[in-house]
Parts: structure tokens; sequence; C-alpha cells
């Protein structure tokens, strides 16, 4: 899969997208694209029939794939955090975990199924607890058949399309411990139709109810309480693996914006010039942060120096993607605000980047303490996970 094969698909999406955007309805035919492209298994390894993509590697694909349709990007980049997350757990890791064969077999059974045509969406996020993992209600319990898991989940991308949904969850018996499941679509998993946003429209976002019995197998890392300590050792899925895909947004509004000054003969505007110009520099800028985190990621996964760079990508794409859709829309005109402009619909994505987890506030937030000497994490004004 190379990001030449990306730049073909995210074409056939943008033909697609304003329909998806205006129904609010999942990408089928986007996520077909992505299956017969073999995208599914980017983040598996080789050896279980991938292509074995780094962190990179990835975001220079969501990059392009965001060109196209943000909201495709967004709900592929689910996908790729769980797989993603579920390949950096090495045997070497999982050995020094001390985590159990059987989850190890779990990991590459997964592993394996998305790379053949699978995918995974992440139903983590609850009403009045966001994506925070310590104040999260849905719980589970042990049963003699593996977990019964009980609660209800809302922002789920995807939802109803996905083959399995990763569902984090609190211990009833235990609150400290958080764990994290990978769950079957099917009986157990009901989705209720809520989402009707202002942007990411066609990622179908809705709330997922949960009340099924998995597995002793569908537990992640095969051992309870990993949710919190993986989000802070390794943040990037968690924190910076939507920032190339609204770096992306922020490059198709300028796109957008081009060819709609273009054909309307407005390029000669001085006012209009210059916005194009610094939105092209500032893209350029938030990309290239965003893939000097990548880099730092690839090769020092977890280090303090590699996480900075995390949160500093997530801030900068968050941010500038409201800012460069905005002043877009306003080098265009009036009729860029039609409904079914590509402007339109890009500028009313773009406003979602820094409002997913980690907000543009918090990642503000981490950078500051850290910048003044304080530990960013366990700092917070409200806990960070
Ligand atoms: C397009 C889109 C797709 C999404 N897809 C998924 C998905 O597939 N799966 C999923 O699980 N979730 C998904 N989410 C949800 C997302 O990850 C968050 O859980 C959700 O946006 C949190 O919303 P909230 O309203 O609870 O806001 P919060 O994150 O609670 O934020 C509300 C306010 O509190 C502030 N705040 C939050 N935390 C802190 C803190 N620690 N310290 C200080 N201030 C803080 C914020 O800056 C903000 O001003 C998606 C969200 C969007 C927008």
């Amino acid at each position: 899969m190379t990001v030449a094969e990306a730049r073909r698909l995210a074409e056939r999406f943008a033909v697609r997208a304003a329909d998806h955007d205006r129904d609010g309805s999942f990408p089928a035919d986007d996520f077909a694209d992505l299956r017969g492209s073999g995208l599914f298994g980017l983040m598996v390894p080789e050896r279980l029939g991938g292509a074995g993509a780094g962190f990179a590697d990835y975001a220079a694909i969501a990059y392009e794939l965001a060109r196209g349709n943000g909201a495709t990007a967004l709900i592929f980049n689910m996908h790729a955090s769980v797989t993603g997350a579920l390949s950096g757990v090495t045997d070497e890791l999982g050995d020094a975990l001390g985590l159990p064969p059987e989850a190890l077999e779990a990991r590459d059974r997964y592993l394996r199924a998305a790379a053949e045509g699978s995918w995974y969406a992440v139903a983590m996020s609850e009403r009045g607890a966001g994506s925070r993992l310590s104040q999260l209600t849905t719980t589970y319990e042990r049963t003699a058949e593996g977990f019964h898991i009980k609660g209800a989940k809302t922002f789920c991308s995807g939802a109803g399309h996905a083959d399995a949904y990763l569902v984090a969850a609190r211990s009833a018996a235990d609150p400290a411990q958080v764990s994290q499941f990978l769950v079957a679509a099917g009986d157990g998993l009901t989705v209720e139709p809520t989402w009707d946003a202002l942007g990411m429209r066609a990622t179908g976002s809705h709330d997922v109810h949960v009340d099924v019995t998995v597995p002793e197998t569908a537990l992640l890392g095969g051992v309870e309480g990993l949710a919190v300590v993986i989000a802070q050792l390794a943040p990037q899925w968690m924190v910076a693996s939507y920032a190339a895909v609204y770096v992306g947004v922020a490059r198709a509004a300028i796109d957008a914006a081009v060819a709609h000054v273009n054909a309307r003969n407005l390029g000669h505007l001085p006012a209009v010039r210059a916005r194009i110009g610094r939105a092209d520099a500032a893209v350029a800028a938030a990309h290239l942060t965003v893939m000097e985190a990548a880099r730092r990621v690839d090769e020092n996964p977890g280090d303090t120096a590699t996480n900075r760079w995390v949160w500093r990508a997530k801030l900068v794409a968050g941010t500038t993607a409201a800012e460069v859709a905005a002043s877009m829309l306003e080098a265009a005109g009036t009729s860029a605000m039609r409904r079914g402009h590509p402007l339109e619909r890009i500028y009313r994505d773009a406003r979602a980047g820094s409002l997913q987890p980690a907000t543009s506030d918090v990642c503000a937030d981490w950078l500051g303490v850290e910048a003044l000497g304080g530990d960013p994490d366990s700092q917070g004004s409200a806990p960070r996970w």
C-alpha cells in the first residue's frame, strides 16, 4: 500500500463525500475500496498477512485519504488505532509485561482477521465521561464463560458497520481497573442512531448499547487494568492519530478554495492570494509537525520527547484545520457557503479537529505543564484519561 494508492482512493472518496455528508450515511463504497486495497491490514505485521506499516506510514496515508473525505479517514483511523496498538504489543513486550500466551494468540487472530478484510471500531467514549477512561461507567464482571459487559457508549464512528468493537469498561469488582475488550458485532451490541452533528456527519458516530458476554480471550492483553497504563505509555493512538486526518482536511480546504478561486477568476485579488499563501504555509508546518511526531513514534515510542511531539501534533493539527478552513471559506466567498459546496462541508468537518480529545485546550495545558517543569500526565486540572 503506497501513498500513491491512497491518493487514487481519495479522488474516489471526494466524488461521493457530499452525498454521505448530506445523508449522514456510512461511506460503505469508500470502505469497500479500502478493503480492496488491503488497507485494513495496513498496521498488521507481515507475518500475519499485513503490510507491517509503522506510524509514519499510517500518518502519510491518513493525510491523503482525508483530502478525499475526512469522515472516511476518521473512521479508518479508529481501525488503524486498534490494529496499530495491538501490533505494538510485540512478543517481547508481551513477555516483559507478563501477558499470558493465550492473549498473544488472540492478538494474532484479531490482526490476521483484519488483514483478511475485517475492520474494527472504537466504543470507548460515554456521555458525561467523554473518552476519560477513569470516568467510564460501563462495567464488566467475570462469569463462567468469560466476562459480561454492560453499559452505554456514544460517538462510535462507523457504528453498525464494523466487524468488532473495542469496548472500554471498568471492573465491577475493582473499579480502579479499566480494561479493553474486542467485542464481535451481533447480539448484545445495539446501535442507537443519535449522530446528527455539525461536522464529520458521515462518521455515523452513534450511541452503542452494550449488554454482552464475551470469552476470556476478548480481554485485550489478557490482563485487567491495562487501559490507562497503555494510554500514558503510548499516547500516539489516543492523542495523535487523528492529527494526520485533520491536516489532510486542512489541505482539502486549500484544494477546494484554489479550485473555486480559479473557476471564478478571483486569483488576482491580493487578499485572496495572501489567504491561500498563509494557509499553504500553515498546513505545511502542521504536516511537518505531525510527520516529526510520527517519525519519533517509530524510532522512540513512549519516550518523553516523543510524547511531547505527539501532543504538539494534535494541538497544531486541530487548530490549523479550523483556522485554515475558516479562512479558505472567506477567500472563496458566500457562494462556497451553499450546501453541497466542498468548502461548506470541509469547514464543518475541520471544526471537529480541536474538539476531539485530546482537545486543543487539553493539549495546550499538557504542553504548558511540561514546559513549566511539571508532570503533565498527573498535574492536569482534571484526570487526563
Ligand atoms: C467526529 C468525531 C468522531 C468520534 N469518534 C469516536 C469513536 O469512534 N469512538 C469513541 O470512543 N469516541 C469518538 N469520539 C468521541 C471523542 O473521542 C470524545 O470522547 C468526545 O469528543 C468527548 O466529548 P465531550 O463532549 O465529552 O467533551 P470533553 O472531552 O469532555 O470536553 C468538554 C470540555 O472539557 C474540556 N476538558 C476535557 N478533558 C479535560 C481535562 N482533562 N482537563 C481540562 N479540561 C478538559 C475540553 O477541553 C472541553 O472544553 C468522536 C468525536 C468526534 C468529534
